[in-house]
Parts: C-alpha cells; sequence; structure tokens
C-alpha cells in the first residue's frame, strides 16, 4: 500500500504581511516548509512525498530544503495554482500511478505529529476519506448578512478543521476531477470537494490545537516558542 503525502506551499500569504512568502520564514534557523516535510520523512506511514509551490520557488525547495536536509522521500516539486485546491489537483497529477492514499497537508501547519499521521492512517484506511479536527474552544454562532445571529450549533457537533486530511487517491483524484467541470468557489478544505462530489462519509479524527497553521505575525511568535520547547527536549 503506497502512502503519498502532498505538501502546499503555493500560497501568497498575503495575511503573513511579509515580503518573504510564510512558508519560507526561517523559524529557529529553519525555513517553515522543513518542519512538515522532516514529520512526514520520518514517519514509516508515509512513503512519498510532492511538494507544491510557487513556480519561482521550486529550485530554492530543491537546493536549500530537500537536498540540503536530505529528505529522499521527495519525488517531485511541481508548480502550484492560483487558489489552494488548484494547488493540490497539481500535487494530485504529480503522484505516482501507484499511490494508494494521499495525505494533503497544509506547508505553514509545521507541528503535524507522528501521532496525527498515524490516527489519519488508520480513519483512511476505514473510511477512504478522513481529516484531522479539535473541537472549538469557543462556542460557535451562525451569523447572516445582517450580522445578526440566526442558530447556535451544539458544540459537540462543531469542529475547527485542520491538515492532514486523507483520502483514497482514486476518490479525491475523482472528486477533483469532477469539480473541475464546474466554476468552483468557497473551497476552503479538501473535504469539502469529496463531500460535494462524492458523497461520501469523511471520518474525523483527533488532530492537535498545537496543530496550527501559521497565518498572521502573531503566529510566527507562538511558533517560535513552540519551536523552541520541542528542540530543547530532543
Ligand atoms: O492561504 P492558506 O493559509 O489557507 O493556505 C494554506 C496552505 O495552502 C499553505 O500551506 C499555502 O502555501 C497553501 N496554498 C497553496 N496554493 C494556493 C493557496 C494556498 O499551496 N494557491
Amino acid at each position: 500500500m503506497k502512502c503519498t503525502a502532498i505538501v502546499l506551499a503555493a500560497g501568497q500569504g498575503k495575511r503573513m504581511k511579509s515580503k518573504v512568502q510564510k512558508q519560507f520564514l526561517i523559524l529557529q534557523g529553519r525555513p517553515l516548509l522543513y518542519y512538515s516535510l522532516a514529520c512526514f520523512q520520518k514517519n514509516d506511514e508515509i512513503d512519498e512525498i510532492i511538494i507544491v509551490t510557487g513556480k519561482d520557488s521550486i529550485d530554492y525547495c530543491k537546493n536549500e530544503i530537500v537536498d540540503l536536509y536530505g529528505f529522499t522521500k521527495v519525488r517531485n516539486i511541481v508548480e502550484g495554482g492560483k487558489e489552494r485546491y488548484d494547488s493540490v489537483y497539481a500535487g494530485l497529477t504529480a503522484c505516482s500511478a501507484d499511490t494508494d492514499y494521499v495525505f494533503i497537508h497544509d506547508g505553514a501547519r509545521p507541528f503535524v505529529t507522528e501521532e496525527i499521521i498515524k490516527r489519519t492512517k488508520e480513519g483512511v484506511l476505514a473510511y477512504n476519506a478522513c481529516i484531522a479536527a479539535v473541537p472549538p474552544k469557543d462556542t460557535v454562532k451562525i451569523v447572516d448578512d445582517r450580522g445578526i445571529v440566526t442558530s447556535t450549533p451544539r458544540r459537540s457537533s462543531v469542529w475547527s478543521v485542520q491538515t492532514p486530511q486523507a483520502f483514497s487517491y482514486q476518490l479525491i483524484k475523482e472528486a477533483h476531477d469532477l469539480a473541475r467541470k464546474e466554476i468552483m468557489c468557497d473551497i476552503t478544505d479538501d473535504a469539502m470537494v469529496v463531500e460535494k462530489y462524492k458523497n461520501v462519509d469523511v471520518y474525523v479524527v483527533e488532530g492537535a490545537y498545537e496543530n496550527i497553521k501559521i497565518t498572521t505575525p502573531e503566529d510566527i511568535l507562538i511558533a517560535e516558542k513552540n519551536l523552541e520547547k520541542i528542540y530543547k527536549k530532543s
């Protein structure tokens, strides 16, 4: 059984307001993208890695990350697209023909762990579609265009979704092929494509509150502190 991680690093990261794209910001001496790649490289559940990045960053990824840190599982570094789902599709088409399962991961989430990958793998083997998520700590409200609360979902039924999101390769590829025949909009995670176009059950496994996506400058401070803690321990 072949499992491929697609690690996404083709975003512009506009909310970071930085000249350097956020996936390449240097944290504790290494580019942000290094950390999630290191986790997939080390993990025995994963056989192969595809990196999706901007056209101008392919050489940097190869020379300054993949070769420098010896990420031998990286099979391909490919150019992403305008939207996240375009980048995912680029990653899907770059997978080896014999890929059985894909683990799609935001390169901007450096704190993915071996345990999260293990849980996601168990879930995808059982359900063909499995996502990591955490219960929100706050109550969530549904609010209309006027800013008026229309309902309050039961807290136990609401989850904040993270990555990795894992799927049988055939399922997610077919879902994307169907989706690409239409005008896609408001697709904010990978499971949405499967929910909409394949009508299959998507199973949720526990992610981790630490598995944050580095999005705004405040996240950098949190990430620096966490990395310092992790590196001091090991
Ligand atoms: O923009 P956002 O933080 O939601 O992006 C999540 C992840 O998806 C990031 O790792 C980013 O690099 C990636 N992405 C991508 N291609 C895009 C947009 C985002 O690979 N067009």
